[in-house]
């Protein structure tokens, strides 16, 4: 096989190639420029093909007018153009450079070299298009070069389309000169170099758009997609193989079987035949771009079409959040402020016009306690509130992680049913607990998160309950895994004789601001936020949440969450415990006093400051307070202190580098001073990495007065605390 004739079929496969690696990008990515670097290869195939079988099986050049066979390459010229066109677009290129005329005069004089060679309108045409082509494809990389910046993106095809240009007219240009022998004839190297240009085009591409963006795998046929591959490279092999056996054929039988000049009529029979081969191979790729396209538009049309409906209904969602919001958040400021408004009010009356009975200051007192006693309630909802849409806020951004830590399950349910039968008494309700005395005691799980799904369950509970009474009931369900006998799953579930909740709100029960009975619940608050938070939190730690209701006579939310088992010791009897807390509760000692105590707490604001110091008047403690880490770090050289509280967010020095310091710097005076963060941080396991930090305990804000005291009596020196009953 001669070496012009190897270059051929190489030029074939690899434009069968290309043509087949665009199509394919196109089915995941269908962009305009796959379309005209399919027209472009499927244009150069018509004529190479044709051409290139026609020489291998008649041994000679079809003899047929320049027409018909430049056809292909004619149209191929023209499509580079466009492409390039829609690349300049991709690119954002609007001004053209002169300098990229370059290759005008380089090509005219190329023409004139080859006019001899070829039909004059032929030459004329292909010079006209590739020279523009290569024109707007040198301006592309031009402008790629001036002011080269960070966002400007590599023009990969249009280097490919000048290279190409560049290569063919050197190969045409060699052409016009008569060479010793074929291997020394440039033109056989230039073509080879120039077939590579037809698999870089399809690649160049990719570069620009990327390989999985947009579509891909997004289709709404997608399996007629992936259909569409095997198809297209059946119809290719039929065309292509088909032709060539065809041809031999036709040579056999209509010609003498020896090859020829093609002067005869079965030589014209086979070129024909051909050409219709080519043409077949064109239109159906042609009709698969076409469904593809029309595919793709429907597509996007949809897509847009939700993008537009979602995008609607997250605005109402919002509107609505925020008129609900507004609307729950000024309730208790309301009630804060009017309040206080009582109290300044009736405060300054009694300082200028005192009562004069011992009875009447009684009442005022009384009265000013239940306007704090308000304000205290209305400051808790509105804490409430916030923490519920900070943690709807964070589920929704993905940014809630459950902290895994091991705690003690009877700490957690001591404290909720602590904090719920004190607002069951005061509506005159029964408060119950029955937790399994198997239950283990020490689990691995997030407590805060926990605590926060009993919380709520035993808040609505009692919310919604006018009279009998509430039970909350904790067990576990014994189906360890043989894989992993420390999982088990608790079982919470919340019992209350309440209103109830009607078959038809159930579904909606768990969706956020969905709230129910709205007339009958008038007067109860609430943002129809906790339940919708409490099913995500259990979702998140693996578990399950259900609720069984008779409307009128009450409800049992259970809430099943795996956790894992870290001590197999048994709970006990926890009610009887229970009963012992509260009743040593209401034994309570007498509060302390520490006359002789010096204390540091470091806020970078004043009114925490004022805060702690009010709340710990009656300890009768010496405070200092600090309102920097370089204010701290100074007085903590000056004096020894019996405990540092420090807040943990702080301009400039944070809490940590402060407690550091004072450790380190500070002459040595606090080096053995307990040191405890205050931080607003309250997940699980913040104790903990307090405490790896070097603090030796940690105090939640806002503040609470009960544990504030409680970190006291626990990190003062025993000789400095002072009962009153001592
Ligand atoms: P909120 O209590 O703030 O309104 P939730 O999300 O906690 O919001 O509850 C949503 C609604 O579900 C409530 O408004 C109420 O109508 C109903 N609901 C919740 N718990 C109970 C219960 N234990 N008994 C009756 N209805 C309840």
């Amino acid at each position: 096989m001669s070496f012009e004739l190897t270059g051929e079929i190489f030029s074939i496969l690899m434009n069968i190639a290309g043509l087949m690696l665009c199509l394919f990008r196109y089915f995941e990515h269908a962009r305009k420029a796959y379309v005209y670097a399919i027209a472009f290869l499927i244009g150069n195939l018509l004529s190479n093909y044709y051409w290139g079988v026609y020489m291998l099986v008649m041994h000679d050049y079809p003899n047929v007018s320049s027409m018909f066979a430049y056809f292909g390459w004619n149209l191929a010229y023209v499509v580079l153009v466009f492409m390039e066109l829609c690349i300049r677009k991709e690119h954002g290129i609007r001004l053209f450079s002169p300098i990229a005329l370059i290759p005008v005069p380089v090509n005219i004089a190329q023409l004139i070299l080859y006019l001899q060679f070829g039909g004059i309108f032929n030459n004329i045409w292909q010079v006209f298009w590739t020279t523009a082509a290569a024109c707007l494809a040198l301006d592309t990389i031009i402008y790629y070069l001036r002011d080269r910046d960070e966002k400007k993106i590599f023009p990969y095809t249009s280097v490919v389309i000048f290279a190409y240009i560049t290569i063919e007219y050197t190969a045409w240009t060699s052409s016009c000169f008569d060479w010793p022998s074929e291997f020394r004839d440039p033109y056989n190297y230039l073509s080879i170099l120039d077939s590579l240009c037809f698999i870089l085009i399809p690649l160049a591409l990719t570069k620009l758009y990327g390989r999985d963006s947009n579509a891909s795998g997004n289709y709404p046929n997608e399996h007629l997609m992936s259909l569409f591959k095997p198809l297209y490279s059946s119809i290719v092999a039929v065309c292509c193989f088909g032709g060539y056996f065809l041809a031999i054929w036709m040579r056999n039988t209509l010609g003498n079987g020896t090859g020829g000049t093609g002067d005869g009529d079965p030589y014209k029979i086979i070129a024909v035949m051909l050409f219709v081969v080519s043409v077949t191979l064109i239109s159906f790729t042609m009709i698969i771009v076409l469904v593809v396209g029309s595919m793709q538009k429907t597509y996007e049309g949809e897509e847009l079409k939700k993008a537009k409906f979602s995008a609607e209904k997250s605005n109402a969602i919002k509107s609505e959040f925020l008129a609900n919001m507004s609307h729950e958040i000024r309730t208790p400021i309301n009630a804060v402020l009017g309040m206080n408004e009582m109290i300044l009010r009736e405060s300054l009356e009694a300082r200028d016009n005192p009562p004069e009975s011992s009875d009447l200051i009684k009442k005022k007192f009384s009265e000013l306690c239940f306007y704090s006693g308000n304000i205290d309630s209305a400051g808790k909802n509105l804490l409430s509130i916030i923490n519920d849409i900070l943690d709807l806020s964070r589920i929704e951004a993905g940014k809630l992680e459950i902290v895994n830590a091991s705690y003690q399950l009877s700490s957690v349910l001591n404290d909720v049913s602590n904090m719920i039968i004190f607002k069951a008494k005061d509506k005159g309700l029964e408060f119950e607990v029955e937790v399994d005395e198997n239950l283990p005691e020490t689990l691995c799980g997030d407590e805060v998160r926990v605590r926060q799904v009993i919380t709520n369950l035993l808040n609505n509970a009692v919310k919604y309950t006018e009279k009998g009474k509430v039970v909350l009931a904790v067990s576990e369900e014994r189906s360890r895994s043989e894989t992993d006998p420390d999982l088990t799953s608790l079982v919470i579930s919340v019992k209350d004789t309440g209103i109830g909740i009607k078959e038809e709100d159930k579904a909606r029960l768990f969706k956020k601001f969905e709230r129910f009975d709205t007339e009958r619940n008038s007067s109860i608050e609430g943002t129809g936020l906790g339940l919708s938070i409490t099913a995500s939190l259990v979702k998140m730690m693996g578990g399950t949440i259900s609720v069984e209701s008779q409307y009128g006579l009450g409800s049992v939310f259970t809430a099943v969450i795996p956790q894992e088992i870290v001590s197999d010791k048994p709970l006990g009897d926890f009610r009887k415990r229970f009963e012992q807390s509260l009743n040593s509760m209401k034994t309570k000692k007498e509060p302390f006093r520490a006359n002789d105590a010096l204390i540091l707490v470091v806020d970078d604001t004043q009114i925490n400051l004022l805060v702690v110091k009010g709340l710990l008047k009656n300890i009768g403690i010496k405070i200092d307070t600090a309102r920097s880490g370089t204010e701290a770090i100074r007085l903590a050289t000056l004096n020894h202190y019996d405990i540092i509280f420090i807040d943990q967010r702080m301009p400039g020095m944070d809490g940590t580098t402060t407690m550091n310091h004072i450790k380190t710097d500070a002459g040595g005076v606090n080096a053995d001073t307990p040191f405890i963060c205050i931080t607003a941080d309250a997940i699980s396991g913040a104790r903990e990495r307090y405490i790896a930090e070097g603090f030796d305990d940690y105090l939640s804000k806002p503040i609470e007065s009960a544990r504030l005291e409680k970190t006291l009596e626990t990190y003062l020196p025993k000789d400095k605390i002072d009962y009153a009953g001592d």
